[in-house]
């Protein structure tokens, strides 16, 4: 079977799929995207990844390229007709194409959008969750809207790739004053030793994760002890536990920082309950 992509109001190829040069997310990185997982052929929390996508590109003045019930429907299509069980559905929205020119093109130009789904295997995530990953801090060097989903995300593929040839799976940005923000794209957090869950408020300094969103209801189902404050690195080199979190990832224990063990360098138990209730949690849709 081959694998199919929406493009601008087509069902095409992936092989072949493509855009115009001149379109602004390729020019400009002029667009923002989303992420969703799907789940044992469910597709997860897609009400809440579509309300940022609207809120991201409202932020961004780009308008919905076609109503929220046509773009659901072209997300299960694709998912669909890439046959995926487990994987991910892939969106993104650019303000379109127009002759190049850093101001917004005519108010007529249709956004464009491009949707992918691709399958992943839960078992190969699951060993990757039982072994945890390693995190490596690297200083903050992004734009303060990183609310906003865009796919500017040069810092985070630098970052992401320093962490990469450091044996590590993920890097965490960490600010002027040496507090962690988030990582290249997941969000952080850590259990102190006194098993209070620690995570940095959705302020402007990280994207306000739907993982995280999920993570925050279990902690309050489950009456978890919980501070939604910023967190040092120190601090949480200090931790019990840490993980992160993303749809694509999931809840993910941090057993390294910096190549030094957290806590006992396995997975931490919270951190493992909290992967383990997470699909419990979310919403999901059959597709
Ligand atoms: N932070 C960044 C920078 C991300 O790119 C992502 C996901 O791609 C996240 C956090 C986690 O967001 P979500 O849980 O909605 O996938």
């Amino acid at each position: 079977m081959s694998r199919v992509a929406y493009v601008n109001g087509r069902y095409v190829r992936h092989a072949e799929a493509a855009v115009h040069i001149e379109d602004r997310g390729y020019q400009f990185a002029d667009g923002v995207y989303e992420v969703c997982e799907i789940w044992n052929g469910r597709i997860v929390d897609a009400r809440r990844h579509l309300d940022r996508l609207e809120r991201s590109l409202s932020e961004l003045s780009i308008r919905m390229p076609m109503g929220r019930a046509a773009l659901e429907m072209i997300l299960r299509e694709v998912v669909r007709r890439n046959l995926v069980h487990d994987g991910l559905v892939y969106i993104q929205v650019t303000r379109g194409v127009a002759r190049r020119d850093h101001v917004f093109p005519s108010a007529d130009t249709p956004p464009a959008l491009v949707v992918t789904a691709r399958s992943a295997r839960p078992e190969v995530a699951e060993k990757a969750a039982e072994a945890g990953v390693g995190v490596i801090s690297v200083p903050e060097n992004r734009w303060d809207r990183v609310d906003i989903k865009t796919v500017g995300l040069l810092p985070n593929v630098l970052a992401k790739q320093k962490a990469k040839e450091s044996g590590a799976k993920e890097a965490w940005f960490i600010d002027r004053d040496g507090f962690v923000t988030e990582g290249g794209s997941t969000n952080a957090w850590i259990v102190t030793k006194d098993n209070v869950l620690v995570t940095r408020p959705a302020d402007h300094g990280i994207l306000k994760g739907i993982t995280r969103q999920v993570v925050l209801d279990m902690v309050e189902k489950k009456g978890l002890a919980f501070e939604e404050r910023p967190f040092t690195l120190e601090e949480a080199k200090e931790a019990k536990e840490a993980f992160i979190t993303a749809a694509s990832t999931l809840v993910m224990p941090v057993v390294s920082l910096d190549g030094k063990p957290v806590g006992n360098g396995h997975p931490g138990e919270m951190s493992r309950d909290l992967r383990a209730g997470f699909h419990e949690m979310a919403e999901s849709e059959p597709v």
